[in-house]
């Protein structure tokens, strides 16, 4: 689960992380009072979207001249002005992809003298098992791209879960992003706050790009990307109010409120199956033959009647779905239950797109006759290859 930079900074700084002072509003009618509640003379105008690269982006709406995302002010009046010609309209950037996302909140904050843009962040480093620091003094842009080109400007500083973050440690990022003098000095209680932040809040990124040395020589967190690992979720309750459904896939929501394991994806086969691995087999086995997959689907191992019917549902009403593909090896699943939950979602949705399905396993004979005593229009399958082979040639139809 993403949150945004805004509510990412109101945490960090329950850490003692130096943050700008800032405003959250979803209407440009606050956007005055936001400011006035700001030191100034510099302001600076955030879209508040999940995703990065703000700064660069280009609204929809706007001509190719109109100016990005992340927007400096320089008085209360060109706040207001910023804040009515961003709220409302569609943010394209790197990392949204071509259709944007729509910028429902904006960020007014502190702005500050920037002398020097560094690059931080916390990941869990499946190498080591640790949770690392990967910092660099090429900030405030493109990570991706400074790791292309100049993979040695990255240091990463693995951190022991049994002492925390050392005296050495410290020194090491320091070292990496030439820190010192006063910036040196916040260095020995940013880092240990960050990574502390990290843990206890089960993050499995935090990322800070740029995190600034100002003109006055101290460290700031300019910006804030939190991604929360979504299975920590059971012990934090307090996640709920930080989430924001306008963020998220709708089909997505449907799924995580009947607990499926679905991710949206871009192409036109709608795929349910059982178990990960043979959904990501499932998944490649359609790229084999051509065509490409609408979603990953596990609806897990003794999933209900009423949980496939909603899993089913949850396809049919994507309308980029031309085609479904059901695979299903029962090993705790019974393919019966399976066939039920097809019937009682087609029932209801009804079905206007081809439909293969593979069953196997336990119950198969039982799962087959309620599917052929049905009357549905079903392809059966009698393996995977012939399945995947079977929905690709009927979705080009
Ligand atoms: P994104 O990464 O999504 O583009 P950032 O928050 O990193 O968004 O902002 C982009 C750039 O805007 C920063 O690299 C920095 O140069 C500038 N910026 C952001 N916030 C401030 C601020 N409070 N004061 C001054 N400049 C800022
Ligand atoms: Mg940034």
């Amino acid at each position: 689960m993403n949150i945004h930079e805004h509510q990412a900074k109101a945490l960090l700084k329950t850490y003692g992380a130096p943050v700008a002072e800032g405003v959250a509003i979803h209407s440009a009618d606050e956007a005055e009072s936001a400011a006035n509640s700001l030191p100034g003379p510099l302001y600076v105008v955030k879209s508040q979207i999940h995703a990065g690269g703000r700064g660069k982006g280009k609204f929809k709406e706007l001509g190719a001249d109109a100016k990005g995302g992340v927007r400096l002010a320089k008085s209360i009046d060109e706040v207001v002005a910023n804040a009515r010609e961003m709220l409302g309209n569609t943010l394209v950037t790197k990392q949204t992809g071509p259709a944007g996302k729509q910028v429902n909140r904006l960020y007014i904050e502190d702005g500050a003298d920037i002398a020097r843009e560094l690059y931080c962040s916390l990941l869990v480093d499946r190498a080591t098992g640790r949770v690392s620091f990967v910092v660099s003094t090429e900030g405030g842009m493109d990570i991706e791209a400074v790791a292309e080109e100049t993979p040695e400007k990255i240091i990463t500083v693995a951190v022991d879960p049994d002492t925390g973050v050392t005296p050495e440690n410290i020194d090491s990022i320091t070292l990496a992003l030439k820190l010192d003098g006063d910036a040196a000095e916040d260095a020995k209680s940013l880092f240990p706050a960050l990574y502390k932040a990290f843990v206890e809040n089960d993050m499995s990124l935090l990322e800070v790009n740029p995190l600034i040395v100002m003109e006055d020589g101290h460290l700031r967190v300019l910006d804030a990307k939190v991604s929360f690992d979504n299975n920590a979720a059971f012990r934090h309750e307090e996640w709920a109010d930080m989430r924001d459904l306008s963020e998220e896939d709708d089909k997505e929501i449907e799924a995580s409120k009947y607990d499926l394991a679905y991710v949206a994806l871009d192409g036109n086969i709608g795929c349910m199956v059982n178990g990960a691995g043979l959904a990501m087999s499932t998944m490649d086995i359609i790229k084999l033959y051509g065509a490409e997959p609408a979603n990953f689907l596990d609806v897990g191992g003794g999933a209900s009647k009423e949980k496939v019917t909603a899993a089913f549902k949850i396809i049919t009403a994507d309308p980029a779905v031309k085609g479904i593909l059901v695979n299903i090896f029962g090993g705790i699943m019974r393919c019966d239950v399976i066939a039920e939950g097809v019937i009682a979602a087609v029932k209801e949705v009804g079905l206007e797109v081809p439909l293969v399905v593979r069953l196997e396993g336990t119950r198969v004979k039982e799962g087959k006759e309620i599917l052929d005593k049905s009357g549905l229009n079903v392809i059966s399958a009698d393996d995977l290859d012939d399945a995947a082979q079977k929905i690709v040639e009927a979705v080009k139809k």
